[in-house]
């Protein structure tokens, strides 16, 4: 399958699953996850029309972001990986979204790194929704104050909530997992009214329909539009 039949399969799925659970197909967005995918993949997207792109590691992010700037092609790119404070400029300077947003000092950093002339930084409070002591995320009682926080910040812009909930093949555990994340996505929405809070990014390519059923309206795939990872190459 080429990425351009891939894309066109997923967008197939993404519908099927909005229609199952009664949602619109324009509320879920797709995030092509690209990381160690070259620059070739990612124009064979383009030119099936992804516009959005999500990349984990800040150094290959950049390069990639740099590529297409220099052919004039106007791409979103999505920082989804873990942020170390020493590497919040880059994302500043490059990104356009920042979904792994988990403390008040990378937020502050990120806030008075932004370029002024940048549009602010769209960021979303990564949740730790299955407790894992290894995954990264806040757990769910730090939510409120941390947005709290970065609602002062006029350089980043709260969009919302995402999550990686732990692998599982039992189906009834993943849907608990998205089901917490859509009431959190619900508290959050109605204890900031009055900002721009839309997007609850949940969803790869193993747990994306259950993801749409509970109310993701952002999955992120890499796998199912470029194929597996070789992590040696990269
Ligand atoms: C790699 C990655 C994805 C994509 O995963 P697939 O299973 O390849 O679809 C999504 N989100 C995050 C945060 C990732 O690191």
């Amino acid at each position: 399958m080429t990425i351009s039949q891939a894309l066109t399969h997923i967008k197939q799925q993404i519908q099927n699953a909005a229609e199952q659970s009664d949602r619109k197909t324009d509320e879920i967005r797709l995030l092509a996850v690209s990381k160690t995918k070259p620059n070739d993949a990612i124009f064979e997207a383009y030119q099936a029309g992804q516009l959005a792109f999500g990349e984990n590691y800040v150094q290959e992010g950049v390069d990639k972001i740099r590529y297409f700037e220099a052919q004039n092609i106007q791409l979103e790119w999505h920082f989804i990986g873990p942020l170390q404070s020493n590497k919040t400029r880059l994302v500043a300077e490059h990104f356009d979204w920042m979904q792994t947003l988990e403390r008040a000092k990378i937020a502050d950093r990120l806030n008075e790194q932004r370029p002024q002339e940048k549009p602010p930084l769209n960021v979303l409070i990564q949740i730790n929704i299955s407790d894992e002591a290894s995954k990264s995320g806040i757990a769910p009682p730090d939510m409120l104050p941390l947005a709290e926080h970065i609602c002062q910040l006029p350089h980043l812009r709260l969009r919302g909530l995402m999550a990686i909930p732990a692998p599982t093949n039992v189906l009834t555990e993943q849907q608990n997992a998205f089901t917490q994340m859509a009431r959190l996505f619900d508290k959050l929405k109605a204890a900031f009214p009055n900002q721009q809070i839309d997007t609850l990014s949940m969803g790869m390519t193993d747990d994306m329909q259950s993801a749409i059923q509970c109310g993701s309206t952002m999955v992120r795939i890499g796998t199912a539009i470029f194929g597996a990872r070789d992590y040696h190459k990269a």
